[in-house]
């Protein structure tokens, strides 16, 4: 696997946090890199100093093999960046928003036409080039902001958090494009707090919690230790207990671990043994009511909450 972007032990400080401390990663041709992490993590900090808009205080960048420090301009036209906050003009047309920053790369001509209008049928947005974003939902503003970070055909996309607030279709629409993107040949990074599309969508993850690096590697290898496993939520009424004990329910046959939040119990099995029937029994027995149940199988929240101990979305 060739490495076009290598990160070692980058650092950003502020005064009150230690923003980014201590992060080293590597980017690889042709994945899509999701960055997972909760708020406040670091991750727009990182995309910020890798996009030149901010500047660290220590560690290696290379893009490309060469430094960043003395390539900043060069590697700047090899990058496009979808910001956390929207960087659009709401009063002129989608056509034009994109044509604006396409033609900052030097394209002209009939090269910026072709170039723009394949950017918006990219994201769906053909049929609206003519139309202004302040009538757009907050989807399709989203959906324009990556056109015109995707239309000058850059080798590396970097997008921070593009589906936080929208629609579901228009959710989808972004993570079936950047699919596309991928396909045809763009590498990459995909910000985001929710671990549901860091599963969907990306080849390899960088968990990030507190400025640095908390696992690394694909889905299936950061979910090795889970892939056995299954968690059973269930709601049951104990409001009229003053203590509800539940270490019962480890004599049960596969059983790893038992939790009791408000109501809600999380029964931690190993997934190959049919032990359902008997947790179910032994809880009617005790006379308990039970008033919902869901079964989640492995997924990288059980793998942040192993690492750090808290939930990834509070
Ligand atoms: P994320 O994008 O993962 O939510 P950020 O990179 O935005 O995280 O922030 C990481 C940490 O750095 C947070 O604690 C945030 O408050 C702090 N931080 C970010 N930018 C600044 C800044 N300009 N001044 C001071 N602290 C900052
Ligand atoms: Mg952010």
């Amino acid at each position: 696997m060739e490495a076009i972007l290598e990160v070692k032990d980058l650092k950003k400080y502020y005064k009150e946090s230690k923003a980014v401390d201590g992060l080293s990663f590597n980017l690889y041709k042709g994945e899509i890199l999701g960055f997972l992490g909760p708020n406040g993590a670091g991750k727009s900090t990182t995309i910020n100093i890798l996009s030149t808009i901010l500047k660290h205080d220590d560690g290696e960048i290379k893009f490309f093999d060469r430094e960043m420090k003395d390539n900043a301009k060069w590697i700047k036209q090899q990058l496009g960046i979808v910001p956390q906050e929207l960087a659009i003009f709401e009063e002129i047309s989608a056509y034009k928003n994109v044509e604006f920053f396409t033609s900052l790369y030097g394209i002209s001509g009939k090269n910026l036409k072709n170039a723009v209008l394949e950017a918006l049928k990219m994201v769906g947005l053909e049929d609206k080039k003519d139309s202004k974003p302040i009538t757009f939902s907050g989807g399709m503003k989203r959906r324009l902001n990556i056109a015109c970070a995707i239309a000058h055909k850059p080798k590396i996309l970097i997008l921070d958090e593009p589906t936080v607030g929208i629609d579901p279709q228009s959710r989808n629409h972004i993570l079936e494009s950047i699919k596309k993107l991928r396909d045809n040949g763009t590498t990459i990074i995909y910000t985001t707090h929710y671990m549901e599309e860091v599963e969907e969508i990306a080849d390899r993850v960088v968990i990030m919690d507190k400025g640095t690096k908390i696992a690394e590697g694909t889905i299936m290898q950061l979910m090795e230790s889970y892939k056995n496993t299954r968690i059973y939520k269930i709601s049951i009424d104990i409001s009229k207990r003053q203590e509800f004990k539940y270490d019962f329910l480890y004599e049960i046959e596969g059983i790893q671990k038992v939790e009791l939040n408000e109501n809600c119990l999380s029964v931690t099995t190993i997934k190959e043994i049919e032990n359902l029937d008997k947790i179910i029994l032994s809880l009617v027995h005790r006379n308990i009511k039970i008033s919902h149940m869901t079964s989640e199988e492995g997924n990288l929240e059980m793998v942040f909450l192993k690492l750090t101990g808290r939930k990834l979305r509070d």
